[in-house]
């Protein structure tokens, strides 16, 4: 099919990337990744925008196929709330009613919370059944579609019971952003300034340069129209934007196709997350995962520069490039207090938050260190004092 784009990720070339991709996905699972039933698996509302399209290509790969499979769909509650024990139970238990076997495949079409789920739920159905990740949110996209990670949450914490379980195969169909609300488009950004920060000064200028161009892809983009007669012509911003994301997602299949387990490599992709993590379980859920990795990006580059690693220029091209795409850089960030109702966030909390991270060596602290945009100071995490980092918290 023309004007799709394949990454390979852990040996395969399982990553597609494309606008109006529903077509191409409905006969490449019915032809490809064989099963007697394809269970799409979505939230409330990513169903009412982006459901019936699916349905409509499964129906359409099945006749020019002349094959019949079984497509069933659940639809979920939105929210992290969802990436529950309970949740994944309700989806087991209905599966089982409506006999699914081994040869069932399972369809995430949503966000981070709905692809964490269902691939965990994947994971120990029948002690493992495929799945396929359709990513509708950019966060979702260029990070957690990516890399295997599947878990649900308890009242201890997050993400603190799952399996790492590989999708056979990760759909971007670049289309879906134009629906996605604007906070959540910028929500993604930060992990896609994070990558470039961590690995390549070029993708780094392009974000900083493509502002513009990019943000008006995503909310002048073209909705899915299945009459099958319309060319696909993209705008420049169209291809800036699939560009980047391609960008983005490179790095991080590269990252995982080398280091599956994060015993190094992808520990980079942390960057900006020792604080912002720190940060965000004091002010989740009002403030969002990406407006506190920002602030961390910025808390840990400032880091980077006390120890003397990195200069202040590349501090301020970091914050610059956060702030022009609409993320905070500090906790005096106005949106931000007025999202968070002003909740402080003292040293000591922030420092007793970071206690908990799972990079951490025993009890020293391990925070992903740059040296310049694009490169980092070791291929890994690196160990950083306490006192470093109160310092640099109290500023
Ligand atoms: P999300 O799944 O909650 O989606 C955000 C919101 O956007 C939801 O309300 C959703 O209904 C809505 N939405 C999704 N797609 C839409 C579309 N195309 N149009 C309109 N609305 C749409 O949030 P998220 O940011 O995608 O994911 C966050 C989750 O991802 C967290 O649970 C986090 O732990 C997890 N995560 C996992 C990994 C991993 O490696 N597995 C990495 C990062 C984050
Ligand atoms: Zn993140």
């Amino acid at each position: 099919q023309e004007n799709i784009v394949k990454v390979s990720i852990l040996g395969s070339e399982s990553i597609i990337l494309g606008y109006h991709l529903l077509p191409y996905l409905a006969s490449d699972l019915v032809q490809n990744v064989k099963a007697s039933t394809y269970v799409i698996i979505t939230d409330r509302n990513i169903a009412a925008l982006h459901l019936n399209p699916l349905l409509d290509a499964f129906q359409d790969a099945q006749r020019k196929f002349g094959q019949s499979v079984r497509v069933l769909f659940k639809v979920i509650p939105p929210g992290e709330l969802s990436k529950s024990r309970e949740t994944k139970c309700a989806i087991e238990d209905w599966l089982l009613e409506e006999v699914c076997t081994r040869d069932t495949c399972l369809i995430a079409l949503g966000g981070g919370v709905i692809g964490d789920l269902v691939g965990f739920v994947a994971a120990t159905f029948m002690r493992g059944i495929p799945f396929v990740q359709v990513p509708s949110t950019l966060l979702a996209m260029v990070d957690s579609s990516i890399g295997g990670k599947t878990a649900i949450d308890t009242p201890h914490g997050k993400n603190l019971i799952g399996a790492f379980w590989q999708p056979k195969r990760i759909y971007m169909n670049l289309s879906f952003l134009s629906t996605l609300p604007k906070r959540e488009f910028i929500n993604g950004m930060a992990e896609v300034i994070k990558t470039a920060c961590i690995w390549n000064e070029q993708d780094f200028e392009k974000l900083e340069q493509g502002v513009e161009k990019i943000q008006d892809a995503v909310l002048n983009g073209v909705k899915d129209d299945f009459t099958g007669t319309t060319m696909e012509t993209r705008t420049e911003g169209q291809c800036l934007l699939l560009d980047v994301i391609l960008a983005s997602a490179r790095v991080k299949a590269h990252v995982v196709t080398v280091d599956e387990r994060e015993t190094g490599l992808r520990g980079l992709l942390n960057y900006g997350h020792s604080i912002g993590h720190a940060i965000e379980a004091i002010l989740a859920p009002q403030v969002l995962h990406g407006e506190c990795v920002a602030i961390g990006m910025i808390q840990e580059a400032e880091l980077s520069h006390y120890l003397g690693y990195m200069d202040r220029a590349s501090i301020d091209r970091i914050a610059n490039c956060l702030s022009s795409y609409g993320l905070p850089i500090s906790l005096d960030d106005e949106r931000l207090l007025c999202r968070s109702g002003g909740t402080p966030c003292p040293v000591d909390t922030i420092m007793s938050n970071m206690r908990i991270d799972k990079k951490n060596a025993g009890s020293v602290k391990k925070i992903v260190l740059l040296s310049q945009i694009g490169d980092t100071v070791e291929k890994k995490a690196s160990a950083v004092g306490d006192q470093e980092i109160e310092t640099i918290l109290h500023e």
